[in-house]
């Protein structure tokens, strides 16, 4: 069956918004179970991604780029770093990484004491 390149696209975008915007919620000094559970998340993303050709090319670059998840700020790299590596594929413009810090924001409160107030 042909792709639909307008879905793929937009599933994308989606997918990189969470991944990105989970990173940038990570904890700043991660427990050990933290960093097993996103290193799991990571690959059970890549493993369960909806596009197949996308899954496949997900895993090269995951073998080749290990999952950081040792702070917040390794996370987050790390993620732009990837998402680079799929931009370079597509030929997409270059994301400037040292940018990467206010620009993913889940509009929610840092704490539970800031959500309740
Ligand atoms: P996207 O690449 O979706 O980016 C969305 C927004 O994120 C950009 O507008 C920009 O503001 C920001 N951004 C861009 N680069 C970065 C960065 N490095 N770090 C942080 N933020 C950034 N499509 C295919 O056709 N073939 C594939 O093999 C393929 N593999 C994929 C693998 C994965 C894991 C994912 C999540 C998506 C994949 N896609 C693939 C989809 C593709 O990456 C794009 O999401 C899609 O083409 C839409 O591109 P876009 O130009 O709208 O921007």
């Amino acid at each position: 069956k042909l792709g639909n390149e307008t879905i793929k696209a937009e599933l994308g975008r989606a997918a990189w918004k969470l991944l990105h915007t989970t990173f940038a919620r990570f904890p700043d000094k991660p427990s050990e179970d933290e960093k097993v559970a996103l290193k799991n998340y990571i690959h059970l993303f890549q493993r369960l991604y909806p596009c197949g050709e996308c899954a496949s090319h997900f895993a090269t670059i995951l073998e080749k780029y290990p999952p950081q998840v040792s702070s917040r700020s390794a996370a987050a790299a790390w993620g732009c770093h990837v998402h680079n590596q799929v931009n370079k594929r597509l030929q997409k413009p270059f994301f400037d990484c040292s940018n990467i810090g206010d620009f993913y924001d889940c509009g929610c409160a840092e704490t539970e004491e800031e959500a309740a107030a």
